[in-house]
């Protein structure tokens, strides 16, 4: 849509206010509503907000930044009332003298799409979001009560959950999503939405939409929505699985139908890259405190350094589809990531193998948990990192990671993280209280 069709549009459905969206260092969804009046002006790119009011963008002195709507990104809410409605598009950040400004997450995702598009390669992701509903306290506050017993692909009748996720997938629908699949996932109150490939920036503004939107959808069905990593002891955390594929020509540059598990050289030398880089990259793919309690040995979370071409335990699964939709994923982000950093980082690592041409280990076709430390050891498969800071040391120590998210994101990245770590782990827990305070 162009700006007359836009403004047409808005005039049709009676739009009261626009959301100008863009999202924060930390993957925190962002809004300025603006009236229908300022419509002309947001789309001439003349709103200015004080960025020195969010999270890791400006200091004080350099605050105001200009919002510039992205037209493809435009959508009405679908739950608001038909008259007097509300739209909203995804911003861009531009500085005050006109130049997209380095503190933009989505900016970090256009570059390095755009180095993708000087070797000739475009790139297709695809995430697989997973979330509890948990019921909502009298006060509106969230509980971690689950509203149902459901197990995987359960068809319980008697599922709250089930009538809220069919709505938050009529609106996705409505708001131009394409939903491949959905269903209930292992854990109780646990859920899945996967919607289909795209181009990495489409994919991450609808990761970024798909989490609000299912927040709204289930606070009208009095469910709290969480993508927080592993909410629950005991159980599956919720994970954010990332395919990924390079098309070259048309054609799917990962598949080779002469190779060995047809998969091409480009293929093996991505997976050689997100190996080589992982440890850093799980500091943003695995951005809380709270996301390595779900990386642990037991639930189908990935806790080693490996791929296979089939193994569901590995850090890198390469799915059995072949020709066009031959593709990896990948298996320890959470949806708590900033998409459009962790997509940056992942697709660079993979660029970064296919440059200098490194091959990754053998494919490990065992159970890796089943394997001792010392098969392991044999096979080269080292750990994933343990802790948020475990991470953070890494990425601070890979190059890779500067180079792609530039000095400023990085630097206040690191920062706000480390803080996180900080605080957290001055903490006294419930658990340390009941294991020391009567024995010592
Ligand atoms: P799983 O078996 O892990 O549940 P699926 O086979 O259901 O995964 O695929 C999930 C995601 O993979 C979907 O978002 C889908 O659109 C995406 N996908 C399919 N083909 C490709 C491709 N060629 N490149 C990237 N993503 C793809
Ligand atoms: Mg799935
Ligand atoms: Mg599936
Ligand atoms: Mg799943
Ligand atoms: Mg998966």
């Amino acid at each position: 849509m162009n700006k007359e069709a836009i403004i047409a549009k808005c005039k049709e459905l009676d739009v009261r206010f626009i959301r100008l969206q863009f999202t924060d260092i930390l993957g925190v969804v962002k809004n300025v509503a603006i009236p229908i009046s300022q419509l002309e002006k947001a789309l001439n790119n003349q709103i200015m907000f004080d960025g020195s009011s969010i999270e890791g963008f400006t200091r004080v002195e350099e605050s105001d930044m200009i919002l510039q709507p992205d037209l493809n990104s435009f959508a009405i809410f679908p739950w608001r009332p038909r008259e007097g409605s509300v739209a909203r598009f995804i911003c861009d950040i531009y500085t005050p003298e006109n130049k997209p400004f380095e503190g933009d997450p989505r900016y970090v995702l256009q570059k390095v799409i755009r180095e993708a598009a000087d070797l000739g390669f475009t790139v297709n992701v695809g995430p697989e979001c997973e979330f509890f509903l948990f019921k909502s306290n009298e006060d509106g506050t969230p509980s971690t009560v689950t509203h149902d017993k459901g197990g995987y692909f359960d068809l319980s009748p008697v599922d709250l959950g089930e009538n809220a996720r069919r709505e938050i997938i009529l609106t996705l629908e409505e708001m131009g999503f394409e939903i491949e699949a959905s269903h209930h996932e292992v854990s109780p109150g646990q859920h899945e939405i996967d919607f289909r490939y795209s181009d990495p920036l489409s994919a991450a503004d609808r990761v970024t939409t798909l989490k609000f939107v299912t927040r709204i959808i289930a606070q009208l069905h009095n469910l709290h929505a969480t993508f927080m990593p592993k909410p629950l002891f005991g159980v599956n955390g919720s994970g954010m699985h990332i395919h990924l594929s390079l098309f070259k020509d048309g054609k799917n540059a990962f598949y080779d139908s002469q190779a060995k598990n047809q998969l091409s050289p480009a293929a093996l030398y991505f997976i050689g890259g997100i190996l080589k880089h992982i440890k850093a990259i799980t500091a943003v793919t695995n951005p809380l405190v709270n996301s390595y309690k779900r990386l642990i040995p037991g639930y189908e979370a990935p806790v080693f350094q490996s791929w296979s071409a089939s193994n569901r335990s590995a850090l890198i699964r390469v799915p059995a589809a072949r020709q066009s939709d031959t593709r990896i994923e990948i298996r320890n982000p959470d949806p708590c990531c900033n998409p459009y950093l962790a997509f940056s980082l992942l697709i660079k690592a993979g660029l970064d193998g296919i440059a200098n041409k490194i091959s990754p280990s053998e494919p490990i076709q065992k159970n890796v948990y089943l394997m001792t430390p010392a098969e392991r050891a044999l096979e080269n498969i080292s750990s994933l990192p343990s802790s948020l800071f475990e991470a953070l040391e890494e990425m601070e120590k890979d190059p890779l990671c500067l180079a792609t998210l530039g000095e400023h994101i990085m630097n206040r990245y690191v920062e706000a993280k480390m803080i996180e770590w900080e605080v957290y782990r001055s903490q006294i827990h419930q658990w340390e209280i009941d294991q020391y305070l009567g024995v010592f």
